[in-house]
């Protein structure tokens, strides 16, 4: 009997001891994360789309409470309409995209969709209702058509072809010797910052969301790789709601309206005309790639 207790008691030790010590590290990384985790609310609601319109009201936000990023932000994003963020590197554009699809939850103020809070709907359906290129785009250990195909687990063989040929792959794929089943990710083959951003794209396309966000998009293309992913995204950015994030201004000058950012406020808005009338920052910015354009 007694030989039977011993170990048993020694296993009782042995699991206070690691349930004290992961109690601990909790406690250590409570400490360390400021912001509270992103979670539906008790009462959230399915997000109940209309038109895709989005609203940014006196938005404040910051990563850690010592530093402002976002700073009293208020536009409004028409339904339908294509909307470009430009700025300096910093400036905030990304993290405005980040707390738009609620990655992380705002400081104050309002983001809205068709008139409801992002924080009052169900996360799910708000990120169903939100497709995002990312700058820096993860690729899976699998193959690039389940790469694709990952934008809409469901989605039909024809669908996934057709987004493959809307983001301009159908090239790229065609000379690998095992096509769309080729293995891609770290332990795969290497493919470019402008492969990996198309397969981005299709993902986006396939997951058919009634608003698109592309974040610097197109940043990692060369001029002609580009034209043809601009002219693939103006076609599936059509009748939808889009947010467009934008290194390079000649790749956004037929945008509805414009946002200009510095140092995480808005300090213009307006179409490519009226901002180059205002003769400010958007059109010093403007005249400062003209000429490092005709450099080149
Ligand atoms: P942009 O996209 O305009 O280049 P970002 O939105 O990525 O700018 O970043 C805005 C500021 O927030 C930068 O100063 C950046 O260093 C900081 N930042 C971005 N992401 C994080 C993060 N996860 N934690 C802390 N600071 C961050
Ligand atoms: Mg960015």
């Amino acid at each position: 009997m007694i030989q039977l207790f011993l170990p048993l008691n020694f296993l009782g030790f042995v699991y206070r001891e690691i349930r004290r010590a992961l109690t601990d590290l909790e406690n250590m990384l409570g400490l360390l994360t400021t912001k509270p985790r992103i979670t539906d609310k008790e009462n959230a609601q399915p997000l109940a789309i209309q038109q895709g319109n989005i609203e940014f009201n006196n938005v404040n936000f910051s990563y850690h409470s010592s530093r402002a990023i976002l700073k009293q932000l208020s536009f409004t994003i028409n339904a339908g309409s294509k909307v470009a963020v430009v700025g300096a590197s910093g400036a905030g554009k990304s993290t405005l995209a980040r707390v738009l699809y609620r990655f992380y939850d705002i400081d104050s103020g309002s983001i809205c969709i068709d008139g409801q809070d992002v924080r009052d709907i169900t996360l799910h359906s708000l990120r169903q209702a939100i497709a995002i290129v990312p700058q820096d785009t993860v690729l899976f250990n699998t193959s690039i058509r389940e790469n694709i195909a990952y934008g809409r687990p469901g989605a039909s063989d024809e669908e996934i072809d057709k987004a493959i040929k809307m983001a301009h792959l159908t090239k790229f794929i065609n000379s690998l010797e095992k096509g769309d089943q080729t293995l891609v990710g770290e332990r795969g083959l290497k493919v470019s910052g402008g492969e990996k951003q198309r397969i981005a794209i299709a993902r986006a396309i396939l997951k058919k969301s009634p608003i698109l966000i592309f974040d610097e998009a197109t940043s990692a293309l060369d001029s002609h790789a580009e034209q043809a992913i601009l002219n693939a995204m103006r076609e599936v950015a059509a009748n939808h709601t889009s947010l467009v994030i934008a290194h390079r201004l000649s790749t956004i000058t037929d945008a509805d309206k414009i946002l200009v950012m510095q140092a995480g406020q808005l300090v213009e808005q307006g179409n490519h005309q009226q901002l180059l009338a205002l003769q400010g920052e958007y059109a010093r910015m403007w005249q400062l790639q003209q000429m490092q354009s005709n450099n080149c």
